[in-house]
């Protein structure tokens, strides 16, 4: 075995050349764990901290005097243009809708699976709607939602927690439920169900994943939010490190967006 000059930055073990540029860190778990976490760490912080360097560049650009302690979420950016929902598409998550039912109805089949479902159709769903939350997506335009593709997220637990929640609803109106509510136009190369004034689906309808995720410009003011859901704010939506939009929502849920000079 060679060895490089270079040791392991946990035990200090003497380290591979192959570990050594990998690393600096040796092949033992628990080195390699916690060193792991410190990388992850350190991006994260670094990734915030552009973000708050983004925050004073906004503050820079619409010129106006605002509460210092105003939260300032920083955001991705989608641009805004829709196309006509393909028929190939609409088959797509009608295909994948179908699947979805059948295997939810095997879910409320199955013995161990159907008290956990039970337990968790019981339990508040989760909501992150705070004024926050919507001028940060709204500025954003949904980036996230991009993801949703042809599936939205949907899987057989989310249906089946609907079986459960409304008993009376048969396969034929929750499939129609949705059917019913894909747009005519939507964001192009994003979810089916991505509008272009937002989703086409109410939040009680849609996968746990959308109600669930918040990304990292919100989650840094994710305490604040939940504490005060009438938050005046200002949100900054970023592409490729240029501004491209920039929304302030006050505590009524007035919302306004400043004209950002094209840098491109
Ligand atoms: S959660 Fe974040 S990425 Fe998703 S729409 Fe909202 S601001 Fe955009
Ligand atoms: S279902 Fe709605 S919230 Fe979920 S990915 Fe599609 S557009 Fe976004
Ligand atoms: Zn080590």
């Amino acid at each position: 075995m060679v060895y490089s000059e270079t040791k392991c930055v946990c035990c200090n073990q003497p380290l591979t050349i192959q570990q050594a540029v990998n690393g600096p860190v040796c092949d033992d778990l628990s080195c390699k764990g916690p060193h792991l976490q410190m990388l992850q760490q350190s991006a994260r912080a670094k990734e915030k901290g552009l973000r708050q360097a983004k925050a004073h560049e906004a503050l820079a650009i619409i010129d106006r005097t605002l509460d210092p302690d105003l939260p300032i979420t920083v955001v991705p950016s989608i641009e805004s243009t829709a196309a006509p929902l393909s028929e190939e598409r609409r088959e797509k998550f009608k295909e994948h809708l179908r699947s979805r039912i059948t295997l939810a109805r095997h879910l409320l089949n199955d013995a161990i699976k159907r008290p956990e479902l039970e337990r968790a159709a019981g339990e508040p769903t989760t909501d992150f709607s705070s004024l926050l939350v919507v001028n940060a997506c709204t500025t954003c335009g949904g980036y996230c939602c991009q993801n949703g593709k042809d599936h939205a997220f949907l899987s057989a637990e989310d249906i089946a927690l609907q079986m459960i929640r409304d008993p009376d609803l048969n396969d034929e109106q929750l499939f129609e439920q949705y059917i019913d509510r894909l747009p005519q136009e939507i964001h192009t190369n994003s979810c089916v169900f991505h509008a272009r004034n937002g989703c086409a689906l109410e939040r009680e309808i849609r996968s746990d994943t959308c109600n669930g995720f918040i990304c990292d410009g919100i989650n840094d003011h994710r305490k604040l939010a939940s504490e005060n859901r009438h938050l005046e704010c200002l949100s900054v939506s970023v592409d490729r490190d240029q501004i491209v939009r920039i929304g302030y929502i006050d505590k009524g849920g007035e919302r306004v967006e400043f004209p950002v000079a094209d840098n491109a």
